[in-house]
C-alpha cells in the first residue's frame, strides 16, 4: 500500500486498551469474558445512498460506528471492538481527522475501541464498512424469535426526529429552520441505548433496533416469533418537534421512518418495574407502547379505536438500509 494511504496508521491507530492488540500486527487480539459468546455484525455505507455528502465528518464518524453498536445493542451485547474498512477518492487530510475524530469520541465513550482496518483508494465516492465485535451471555442473548403472545411492547428514546429532518433537508417538507435544528441531531448523531441494552438480558425476550422504521422492524419480531401486535399510537414516544405536524406527516415519520437506532423489545409484564428503574438509572426514556398477541398481523389504534393504515409499512429514503 503506498504510504499516501496508510491513512489507519495516521488517523485511526489508539493505544489499545489492556488486554487488547490493536492496529500493527497481523491480526488484533480482544479479549472475550469465560462463558460468554462472541457477537459481531457488520455494515457498509456508501455516500450518496446512506449517508449525504456534505453531513459533518465528525458526525459521520461517530454515525458509522454508533449504527453498528445499535446491532449490538439489539443483542444485548457488550461493545468490545471494531474494524474499520474505507475507502476514499482523494486524500483529505481535514476530513479524515475530523471522521476519525467522531468515530473514536463514540468507540472510546462506549468501549468499542478501534483495532484493526484498512484504506484504500475509491474510484467514486466515499465507501465505509464498520464492522463490530461485543460479548454477550449466549443463554440470555436477545433474539428476534423470542416474543411470547402476551409479552409487552416497549421503545426507548424518541421515534419520528431523523424521518422528518431527512425529509427537510430532501425538500421533501417545505423549508422549516427551527424543525430541522430540532430534528437534525437525531439524524446524524443518533445514541443507541447501548449500556441500558447490556441488563435487557434476561429481562427482556425478543429485541431489534429500529432503522428501516417501528411498523416494518417490530414485524420482524412477530413473524419470527409467531405472534401478532396491537400498539396504541398515543403510547409511542414521540420527538416533541414532530409532533406538531399533520398527522399524515407525522404518522408516516413516527411508524414508518428509519435511521432512529433505538430499541424495540417485548418482555413479560413481571418485568415492568425492573424495566423502568433500569431505563431511570441508564438515563434512557422508555415507552411502554403495546402487547403481543396470539392473532397475527401488527394493529396500530388512534386514540379512538381506530386502526392507522400506513401507505408504505417499511420506508427506505435511500433504498436498502439493512
Ligand atoms: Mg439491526
Amino acid at each position: 500500500m503506498s504510504s499516501e494511504f496508510d491513512l489507519i496508521k495516521r488517523y485511526f491507530t489508539r493505544t489499545a486498551p489492556d488486554g487488547y492488540l490493536g492496529v500493527g500486527d497481523d491480526c488484533a487480539l480482544l479479549p472475550i469474558p469465560s462463558g460468554r459468546s462472541l457477537v459481531t455484525s457488520t455494515d457498509l455505507l456508501l455516500e450518496g445512498r446512506h449517508f449525504l455528502s456534505d453531513i459533518d465528518p465528525f458526525l459521520l464518524g461517530h454515525k458509522t460506528l454508533a449504527v453498528n453498536v445499535s446491532d449490538l445493542a439489539a443483542m444485548g451485547a457488550v461493545p468490545a471492538g471494531s474494524l474499520l474498512g474505507l475507502a476514499v477518492p482523494d486524500v483529505d487530510h481535514a476530513w479524515l481527522q475530523a471522521f476519525s475524530e467522531g468515530f473514536h469520541a463514540f468507540a472510546e465513550a462506549c468501549g468499542c475501541p478501534l483495532i484493526g482496518g484498512d484504506t484504500t483508494r475509491s474510484v467514486d465516492g466515499i465507501v465505509i464498512s464498520v464492522t463490530v465485535m461485543g460479548h454477550v451471555d449466549p443463554k440470555t442473548v436477545l433474539r428476534r424469535d423470542a416474543a411470547v403472545p402476551g409479552d409487552d411492547i416497549w421503545v426507548t428514546g424518541e421515534l419520528g426526529a431523523p424521518d422528518v429532518a431527512l425529509a427537510l433537508l430532501q425538500g421533501r417538507l417545505p423549508h422549516d429552520a427551527q424543525l430541522l435544528a430540532a430534528t437534525r441531531p437525531a439524524l446524524e448523531a443518533p445514541q443507541p441505548p447501548w449500556r441500558f441494552a447490556q441488563r435487557l438480558g434476561g429481562v427482556g425476550h425478543a429485541a431489534l433496533d429500529i432503522s428501516d422504521g417501528l411498523a416494518q422492524d417490530l414485524g420482524h419480531i412477530l413473524r419470527a416469533s409467531g405472534c401478532g401486535a396491537t400498539v396504541y399510537y398515543a403510547k409511542l414516544p414521540i420527538h416533541p418537534g414532530v409532533a406538531s405536524l399533520a398527522p399524515s406527516v407525522q404518522h408516516h415519520a413516527v411508524l414508518a421512518g428509519g435511521d432512529v437506532y433505538q430499541l424495540c423489545f417485548t418482555a413479560p409484564s413481571s418485568q415492568r418495574e425492573r424495566l423502568h428503574t433500569m431505563a431511570n438509572e441508564e438515563g434512557v426514556r422508555l415507552a411502554r407502547v403495546g402487547v403481543t398477541t396470539t392473532e397475527p398481523g401488527l394493529r396500530i389504534l388512534d386514540d379512538n379505536g381506530k386502526q392507522i393504515i400506513l401507505e408504505s409499512a417499511g420506508f427506505d429514503h435511500f433504498g436498502d438500509r439493512a
